[in-house]
C-alpha cells in the first residue's frame, strides 16, 4: 500500500480530537467512506480550518500512517463548498441527514462512484433551490441513494390485501416499511401521490437545472419526505438522529 492518497471526496461529518485537531470523516469516489486527521484544524491560522468544514468537495492529500493505520489531511484543493448548506439551517440538517443515511449503510458498501455522484448532484440541488423546495429535494436523494442499493419497496401491489396500485392513486407507507392501498393503509401513514411519483421520475433522469424548474404541490412535498423516510428508517432498522437533532426543523 502506498502511503500517499489524493483522492477528491466530500466531507460527511466532523469532530475534535482534543482542543485543536479536527477528525474528518469523507466519501471517496474510489475508496469509500475514510477517516482521516487534519491536524491543528481547529486553529484560527491553520490552512486546514475553513477547506475541511462539512459538505465541501474537495481533492485531498491523504498521508497514510502505517503504525496507526490512520490517514492524516496534508493539503486540501476546494472544488464547491455549498455556502447556502452550510448557512440555513434546514439545508443543513438535510445534507445532515443524507450523510447520516449514507454513514449508516456504508455508502452501500460497493458502487462508491455512483454514490457519491448523487450526493454531489443532491448538494448542488439542494444549494440552489428555493427553501420550499426543501422537502421535495430531501426525498429525492433518499429515493435515488435507496434506489440505487437495489432497497425500494415493491410499489406494484399493496401489500396487505394484494390488489395492483393504480397510477391515479395515492401509496401508502406503513410504519412497517409496506406499502399499501388506501383501504389497507392507517389513516395518518404518509402517503406518496400520484404527483410525488411523477416528480421522482422526471427527477431522477433530468440534470439538475431543470429538476430545479419542476415542482411538486406543498401536501405532496411534505407527505413525500415522510414517506422516504420511513423507508430508510426501515432499512436502517431505527431512527435518524439527525431527525431528533433537528428539534423540528425537518
Ligand atoms: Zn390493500
Amino acid at each position: 500500500m502506498t502511503r500517499n492518497l489524493v483522492t477528491e471526496g466530500l466531507i460527511l461529518k466532523n469532530g475534535r480530537i482534543g482542543e485543536i485537531h479536527k477528525a474528518v470523516t469523507l466519501l471517496s469516489p474510489g475508496h469509500g467512506i475514510l477517516s482521516a486527521i487534519a491536524h491543528g484544524a481547529y486553529k484560527g491560522k491553520s490552512k486546514l480550518s475553513g477547506v475541511t468544514g462539512v459538505f465541501s468537495r474537495s481533492r485531498l492529500y491523504l498521508y497514510h500512517d502505517p503504525v496507526r493505520d490512520s490517514y492524516k489531511i496534508t493539503d486540501v484543493e476546494p472544488i464547491s463548498c455549498f455556502d447556502n448548506v452550510r448557512g440555513e439551517l434546514e439545508k443543513y440538517y438535510t445534507a445532515s441527514l443524507w450523510a447520516e443515511v449514507v454513514l449508516r449503510t456504508y455508502a452501500g458498501g460497493g458502487e462508491f462512484g455512483e454514490v457519491y455522484r448523487l450526493f454531489c448532484e443532491a448538494l448542488l440541488l439542494l444549494d440552489n433551490c428555493w427553501p420550499e423546495k426543501n422537502d421535495a429535494v430531501l426525498a429525492l436523494f433518499l429515493f435515488r441513494y435507496v434506489d440505487s442499493l437495489g432497497y425500494l419497496p415493491d410499489f406494484n401491489a399493496c401489500e396487505r390485501c394484494g390488489r395492483d396500485l393504480e397510477e391515479n392513486e395515492p401509496w401508502h407507507v406503513c410504519d412497517d416499511g409496506s406499502i399499501r392501498c388506501s383501504g389497507c393503509a392507517a389513516g395518518d401513514s404518509p402517503r406518496i401521490t400520484p404527483g410525488a411519483r411523477r416528480y421522482l421520475s422526471y427527477a431522477s433522469e433530468k440534470p439538475v437545472e431543470e429538476v430545479l424548474k419542476v415542482d411538486l404541490d406543498g401536501v405532496s412535498r411534505v407527505e413525500l419526505k415522510r414517506a422516504m423516510i420511513s423507508i430508510v428508517q426501515q432499512l436502517i432498522g431505527g431512527p435518524l438522529n439527525t431527525l431528533r437533532g433537528a428539534g423540528g426543523i425537518l
